[in-house]
């Protein structure tokens, strides 16, 4: 392919990325595809000769397509959104043109300065204490695991990165609601799963600091070493968040490093009225957020923060002669603030994003999202045979259907499953489910970049009609 014949194929790709956006609610939100049905319709071997970009492109809408799940469907109200937005995908097509590989300054400078101005764009507009620094992570997985490598890293003088765990008495806090990464971290640590403290939590399922106090000291007259707490500011559950404020304090208290985990809810942090999600944080070590779940920017994008960047650098660097540049000290080069050497150009879209939708144009996105589950809720607690299962904290709402005569909770359990099922097979919408205090819990958030009121007032009559159809059965 020459670039004349890029420029024909491109403006074909961008002719059907502009189609699928106005016909996005013709697919099935989820995939309908059986197991292996992709995978058995691809050759076996690949080609030896090279093929032209119409047959490619035929088989991406033939084979492809049908295999995916369309998360920019605004009818798409399972897990959390990964959103996208135009004017990401147009810095995400840069991105990929450039081709930069961004792990140091030199190898390319407005890289890592625009991440560095960014980061303290962000800063300012989430409310993180100006002390702190900023870096673009992969994903929040990321961001947790390189905080209590950080933490462990502090903790032991930075002994253990020369001579391993010598012994392993080493403990890290998060109550039981908290993210699967938390307890992958530790595993992928050699610390181990016995390591992770599961703080209880109370009704709202939002950690209980006594609880978290209690167990610390135990561990500590027991000889073993708390190294940190991550606290969730939005579980993935239920968007629950743990009392920060009081948290802070235990961590100061105990000198012990304490992680936000903000993944969904810290966008939120852009509108002054949540604000209160993270008060404390001047007392916290690190931060994450992932701006692409619900700010508009594309997979992947996770911005961490840092309060003591030194201490980051320190547990991190690597200084191989062959990476040793006459600019080191002067700049920041981000292959020190984390686990991979190389780096995507990731904080172009997110600029693209900023610039184009502006602080008002995001703010007034998150705010109708806000609103768009408060009156989904409403909708809830109105209705007789529905049940709210926890109050709406965002823009998540977690409910069951609870028709008068069934109370028996295994029961409830099993037709709110058949209902989700029969949902998602339908494809019109597509939502998923968690516990809450043992009881099988419908979850949909309203958080598609582009959903509108009457998508949520459709999912809405599809759901109560579903649910009541279901139980004939
Ligand atoms: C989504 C989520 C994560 C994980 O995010 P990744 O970027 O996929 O690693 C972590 N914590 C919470 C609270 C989340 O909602």
């Amino acid at each position: 392919m020459d670039s004349k014949d890029f420029r024909k194929h491109a403006h074909e790709l961008v002719d059907w990325m502009a189609d699928y956006f106005e016909q996005v609610e013709q697919y099935p939100v989820k995939s309908q595809v059986k197991p292996k049905e992709i995978y058995n319709q691809l050759p076996v071997h690949a080609p030896q000769e090279g093929e032209d970009m119409e047959t490619i492109f035929k088989d991406f809408k033939e084979i492809i397509i049908p295999g995916i799940t369309h998360w920019q469907h605004p009818k798409f109200l399972a897990y959390f959104p990964a959103n996208t937005s135009f004017p990401s995908i147009l810095g995400e097509m840069l991105t990929a043109t450039l081709g930069s590989q961004c792990m140091i300054w030199d190898t390319s400078p407005a890289a890592a300065e625009l991440e560095e101005r960014i980061m303290n764009w962000i800063k300012e507009l989430i409310g993180i204490p100006l002390d702190f620094e900023g870096v673009i992570q992969d994903t929040a997985s990321t961001a947790t695991l390189t905080a209590i490598i950080t933490a462990r890293e502090q903790s032991s003088d930075y002994n253990i990165n020369d001579n391993g765990i010598e012994k392993n008495n080493l403990r890290v806090y998060c109550s039981s609601e908290a993210h699967s990464s938390v307890e992958k971290a530790v595993k992928i640590m050699g610390l181990g799963r016995k390591s992770l403290v599961k703080v209880n939590t109370d009704k709202g399922l939002s950690m209980c600091p006594i609880d978290l106090e209690k167990s610390i000291l135990q561990d500590i007259n027991n000889g073993e070493k708390p190294i940190c707490v991550i606290a969730a500011i939005g579980t993935t559950g239920t968007t629950s968040i743990d009392p920060l404020e009081e948290i802070s304090l235990i961590c100061s208290k105990y000198n012990i490093w304490l992680h936000v985990d903000a993944a969904y809810a810290g966008s939120a942090l852009m509108l002054p009225e949540y604000q209160w999600m993270i008060r404390g944080i001047e007392r916290a070590d690190s931060f994450v957020f992932n701006a692409h779940k619900w700010l508009f920017t594309n997979f992947d994008c996770s911005v961490y923060f840092i309060k003591d960047k030194e201490a980051l650098i320190r547990t991190f660097e690597v200084l191989p002669e062959y990476l040793k540049t006459k600019s080191r000290g002067l700049v920041n080069d981000y292959r020190d603030w984390g686990v991979p050497l190389g780096r995507r150009f990731r904080a172009l879209k997110l600029w693209f994003v900023l610039r184009n939708y502006g602080v008002k144009g995001i703010q007034e996105k998150l705010r109708f999202h806000i609103k768009l589950a408060k009156q989904f809720t409403e909708w809830i607690v109105d209705s007789d045979d529905f049940e709210l299962l926890i109050p709406t904290k965002l823009n998540l709402v977690c409910f069951r259907y609870k028709p008068s005569n069934i109370n028996d909770e295994d029961a409830l359990s099993r037709l709110n499953e058949t209902i989700m099922n029969n949902l998602n097979n339908d494809g019109s919408i597509y939502l998923t489910h968690t516990k809450i205090h043992d009881q099988y819990t419908l979850r949909v958030c309203i958080g598609q970049t582009y959903v509108k009121e009457h998508h949520v007032y459709e999912s809405w009559l599809l759901i109560s009609e579903m649910a009541r159809k279901t139980i004939l059965h």
